[in-house]
């Protein structure tokens, strides 16, 4: 089993340090787990959702240290890096992330015109929007910032859904139009488990939006999106199950920002 999704408390929004999680990860058997903590935010803004710039060194220093001590014993570690999708700042994401050693990079939405629509203390920005229109909203967003090519995978490809404000009109053509733009910027689609621990109580993606990247032939990756240690690997059976049940075989872990097929345990 891979988890190519967790955070340490450098993000400030989660607790524990990372050879916490490898503890945890070795312990359930995890295979290979990446660290994807937030990239900070290229406007400078919002700090308590990341770390800061001067911290980037240091976080990439100590997950390159701790992949070289763990290589013996396992899992292999991975540096990742969960970036947000900035729209206009491609070149300056872009650079960052060339210039960094990272394995993976997670592209993420999770902000609407400012809105950190994900934030449960900011839950009143839903009234100004009918559902409709903010899956419109949202899933546009996540077609630019898959199409960019910028990212390996894009993770939580449905977080919209995570207060289960669910639009009226079929979501299909949204999944679908998404499932193009993954396969127009060659990335994964990340079957992400922290869903089940949300209000809306289910996986990010929803089967339906996930059998349609399988049919597109969209790639898979697995993740918790452990906030704390005792978070690492939870629910990944059920994101398995989840795979299976839209005909994936295999997942990608991703070494040196290159997909690598592995079967699914
Ligand atoms: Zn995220
Ligand atoms: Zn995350």
């Amino acid at each position: 089993m891979i988890d190519l999704h967790v955070h340490t408390a450098r993000c400030r929004h989660a607790t524990g340090e990372p050879g916490d999680y490898v503890a945890v990860a070795r312990e359930r058997g995890i295979t290979a787990m990446a660290f994807s903590d937030h990239l900070p935010l290229l406007d400078g803004s919002q700090s308590d959702y990341a770390m800061c710039w001067d911290e980037l060194e240091d976080y990439v220093a100590d997950v390159v240290e701790l992949a070289s001590s763990s290589a013996d014993s396992g899992p292999e570690i991975l540096l990742g890096i969960e970036a947000d999708w900035m729209p206009g700042r491609e070149s300056e994401t872009a650079a960052v992330l060339e210039t960094h050693p990272f394995d993976v990079v997670l592209g993420s939405i999770h902000m609407l015109d400012g809105w950190a629509f994900d934030d449960p203390r900011l839950r009143e920005g839903y009234e100004e929007w009918t559902p409709d229109a903010l899956w419109e909203a949202y899933f546009e967003t996540l077609c630019d910032a898959a199409a960019s090519g910028l990212f390996d995978v894009m993770a939580h490809p449905d977080l919209v859904k995570k207060f289960a404000y669910w639009p009226e009109s079929a979501p299909e053509p949204l999944y679908r139009r998404a499932a193009e733009a993954f396969v127009a910027g060659g990335a994964a689609v990340e079957v992400n488990t922290a869903g089940l621990r949300k209000p809306v109580h289910e996986i990010y993606p929803s089967e339906t939006f996930l059998c349609i990247c399988r049919e597109a032939g969209v790639a898979a990756t697995l993740g918790s999106d452990a906030h704390s240690p005792s978070e690492v690997g939870m629910d990944l059976d059920a994101g398995v199950e989840l795979l299976r049940a839209c005909g994936y075989e295999s997942v990608v872990l991703f070494r040196d920002r290159q997909p690598v097929e592995v079967g699914l345990a």
